[in-house]
C-alpha cells in the first residue's frame, strides 16, 4: 500500500492552485495541506518558516504567485517583482530547510525572450531581452526557475519547473482592467449584451498571437510532472535545464480569439480596437514537444474551454 503523501498547494484559491485542488482531491494518497492568505503569509519569512518547520510536508506545488494582465503589469511594476520574489524565495527555501525532496514551481510563458524564435523552446530561456511591459514579473519567474535549480544543484534537491502558457478558466480574475484578455473580454462582451450596447471595445491592434491552455489541463500537467520519476524527468531536460513547457502547440490572434469570445457570450454588436493599448509580445507559442513526448496532451479546445470558462462566470459572477 503507498502510504498518505501531505502535499502542500501554496496558492489554492487562485486560478491555478485551486485546480490543483480539485484534481488531487480526487487522489485517496494525497493529503492536501492548506492555508488562507489570513493564516500565511508567503511573503513573511518567519511565518513560512515556521510552517514548513511544522509541517511534515512530503510535495510542494508552488501556485502563489501575483499575477495580472497587461495593464496591472504595466502599472504595478513593483507589486509584481517584490511579491513574487518574496513568495517563491521563502516557499523555496524553507522548503529546502525542512527536507522537502520535491517541488513544482509554476512560472509563465513570459520569462523567455520577447522575439524568441517561435515555438520557443525551453533553451530559449535567458538568449535575448524581455518584453518590457512584463519584464519584473518575468525577471521574478526566472528566479523562481534558478532558485530550483541552485537548490538542486547544491543540495541535490528536485526541484522542478513548469512554464505554462497563457491560461484561462473557472476562478479566474475578471476585474475590468486587470485581468488577462479571456477573463476581460469575457466579462465586456457580457456586460455589453446584458445592457444592450452595440460597442465593445478590446485592447492594441488585435494582431498579437497567443496560445492558451484550459487550467484544468494546466493542474493535470503540473501533477503528472511532479510525479514522473527523476529519470524520466531528468532524460528529457538534461543537461542543463529543470524547467518544461505546458502549451497546446496552437496559437491564434487576438482578433480571432476576441471574435469567438463575442460569440461563445452570444454578443453580436460591433468590436473596435483601442491601439493605444498595448499590444505586448509579438508572438508566444510554445514548443512543448519535451513534455507532450512524454505522454501528456491536453483535452480542451478553445472553444469548449471558452464555454466552460464563461459558464463558470454566469455561476460566480464577481462582485468587483
Ligand atoms: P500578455 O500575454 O502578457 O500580453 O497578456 P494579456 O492576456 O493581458 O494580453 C494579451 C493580448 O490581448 C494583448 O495583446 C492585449 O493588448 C490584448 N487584449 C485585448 N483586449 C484585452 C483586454 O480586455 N484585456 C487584456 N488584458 N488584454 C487585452
Amino acid at each position: 500500500m503507498t502510504s498518505v503523501q501531505r502535499v502542500y498547494i501554496a496558492g489554492h484559491r487562485g486560478m491555478v492552485g485551486s485546480a490543483l485542488l480539485r484534481q488531487l482531491s480526487l487522489d485517496a494518497n494525497v493529503e492536501p495541506i492548506l492555508r488562507n492568505r489570513d493564516q500565511l503569509d508567503l511573503t513573511d519569512q518567519q511565518q513560512v518558516k515556521r510552517f514548513f518547520a511544522d509541517g511534515g510536508i512530503d510535495q510542494v506545488y508552488l501556485a502563489a504567485a501575483h499575477v495580472g494582465g497587461i495593464h496591472a503589469n504595466n502599472t504595478y511594476p513593483a507589486d509584481f517583482i517584490y511579491r513574487n520574489l518574496m513568495m517563491q524565495s521563502n516557499v523555496i527555501h524553507a522548503a529546502h530547510e525542512a527536507g522537502v525532496q520535491r517541488l513544482l514551481f509554476l512560472g509563465s510563458s513570459c520569462i523567455y525572450p520577447r522575439l524568441a524564435e517561435q515555438p520557443i523552446t525551453e533553451e530559449a530561456l535567458l538568449t535575448g531581452a524581455l518584453e518590457p511591459t512584463n519584464e519584473p514579473y518575468a525577471v521574478a519567474k526566472i528566479a523562481g526557475i534558478k532558485l530550483c535549480e541552485s537548490y538542486n544543484r547544491q543540495f541535490g534537491r528536485d526541484y522542478r519547473s513548469v512554464m505554462p502558457t497563457n491560461l484561462y478558466g473557472p476562478n479566474d480574475n475578471f476585474h475590468p482592467e486587470n485581468s488577462h484578455v479571456i477573463p476581460g473580454l469575457i466579462r465586456r462582451f457580457h456586460q455589453a449584451r446584458v445592457a444592450g450596447a452595440e460597442t465593445v471595445t478590446a485592447w492594441g491592434t488585435g494582431s498579437p498571437l497567443r496560445e492558451f491552455l484550459h487550467v484544468d489541463d494546466m493542474a493535470e500537467a503540473s501533477i503528472y510532472v511532479m510525479n514522473l520519476s527523476q529519470a524520466d524527468f531528468t532524460s528529457c531536460t538534461q543537461p542543463m535545464l529543470s524547467h518544461l513547457n505546458v502549451g497546446t502547440g496552437i496559437d491564434c490572434s487576438i482578433k480571432e480569439l476576441t471574435e469567438t469570445i463575442a460569440d461563445v457570450v452570444s454578443y453580436t454588436g460591433r468590436i473596435e480596437w483601442d491601439a493605444r493599448k498595448p499590444d505586448g509580445t509579438p508572438r508566444k507559442l510554445m514548443d512543448s514537444s519535451k513534455l507532450r513526448g512524454l505522454g501528456w496532451a491536453p483535452r480542451y479546445e478553445l472553444r469548449d474551454g471558452l464555454k466552460d470558462a464563461y459558464a463558470w462566470f454566469l455561476e460566480n459572477t464577481p462582485t468587483y
